[in-house]
């Protein structure tokens, strides 16, 4: 397993005073030969792309995706300024390099969290394309963020299978929308304030498709650590079959500064953020479940990229 631990204090300059901690990890799993997965955990990005394609396509496509975010200036500087335009801006360039590298032969998804300040308040601005998943853990509720781009989901919203049907689907792993692959490569974004002891976490579906979002989220809401998070996570997806890459970033927000600079974890009333940016199909789900997320501490400081 290739993990470590990162603690990132609050840089000169950032205004909300945001302090982020987090883990990585990917496993190849049990029964692929390769890992595809490609991820980028280093202050403010935080994404993970499932390459697909075989014969190591698929890894060259998730590959130059997340190498394509970690292009953007603010990665140089940790500054928290990036926008949805300029994340389209690089996606749109990963996609055409993905397509000349690969002859259009692989793709990739991704999906993740960028923390961005507005006006000295701290967002998640989350991003998806494909079935990788943005979980968020906040106030005790844990809610998937990003909407599936695949077949399943397509059929759950319209009503002609379960959620839990779709967990066993025999098209479960048929992806409606890609990176690098196929005419639907435009990614969805969501703008969320980021809250006082908010957890997020980033997966391939080597991890959901292993476990429950009930089992995801016991252990997110009892294991302090977020690289202990992320090493109980992968543990028991390998634990339940392992049958895909298995990656995984959590990231924790502690000192989130409201409004007068004080730090509260009174929830913010009504927050209307996705006003401020134009957003395609803008949707959060939440499933309120009775809980809170555990203490952790900080670890070591680390480069976070791969
Ligand atoms: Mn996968």
């Amino acid at each position: 397993m290739n993990s470590q631990a990162a603690s990132v204090p609050a840089a000169a300059g950032h205004d909300s005073g945001l302090s982020l901690s987090y883990g990585y990890g990917t496993d190849r799993g049990l029964r692929r030969e390769l890992n595809e997965d490609s991820f980028i955990a280093s202050d403010p990005v935080f994404a993970v792309a499932d390459g697909m394609g075989g014969h190591e396509a698929g890894e060259i496509a998730s590959g130059m995706c997340v190498r394509a975010l970690a292009a953007m200036p603010q990665l140089a500087t940790g500054e928290r300024s990036v926008t949805a335009a300029v994340i389209q801006q690089y996606l749109m360039k990963a996609d055409s390099s993905i397509r000349e590298a690969t002859g259009a032969r692989a793709g990739t998804t991704l999906t993740g969290a960028v923390v961005v300040e507005q006006m000295g308040m701290p967002y998640w601005l989350v991003m998806n394309i494909g079935d990788s998943r943005t979980y968020r853990l906040s106030q005790g509720q844990f809610a998937q963020v990003s909407v599936d781009h695949s077949e399943v989901q397509e059929l759950v919203d319209a009503g002609e299978i379960t959620p839990e049907q779709a967990t066993v689907h025999p098209r479960r792993h048929v992806v409606t929308r890609a990176l690098g692959a196929g005419d639907e490569t435009e990614a969805d974004y969501w703008l969320l304030p980021v809250e006082e002891g908010d957890r997020m976490l980033v997966c391939s579906d080597g991890l959901n498709a292993e476990l429950s979002d009930e089992h995801m989220f016991r252990i997110l809401s009892t294991v302090g650590h977020p690289q202990d998070a992320v090493d109980a996570l992968i543990q028991a997806a390998l634990r339940n079959g392992g049958r895909d890459n298995v990656t995984v970033i959590v990231v924790d927000a502690k000192n989130v500064m409201n409004d007068g600079g004080i730090a509260t974890t009174a929830p913010r009333p009504g927050s209307d953020a996705e006003d401020e940016i134009t957003l395609p199909r803008s949707q959060v789900v939440e499933a309120p479940r009775p809980a809170t997320a555990g203490e952790d501490e900080s670890g070591e400081p680390a480069d976070g990229r791969e």
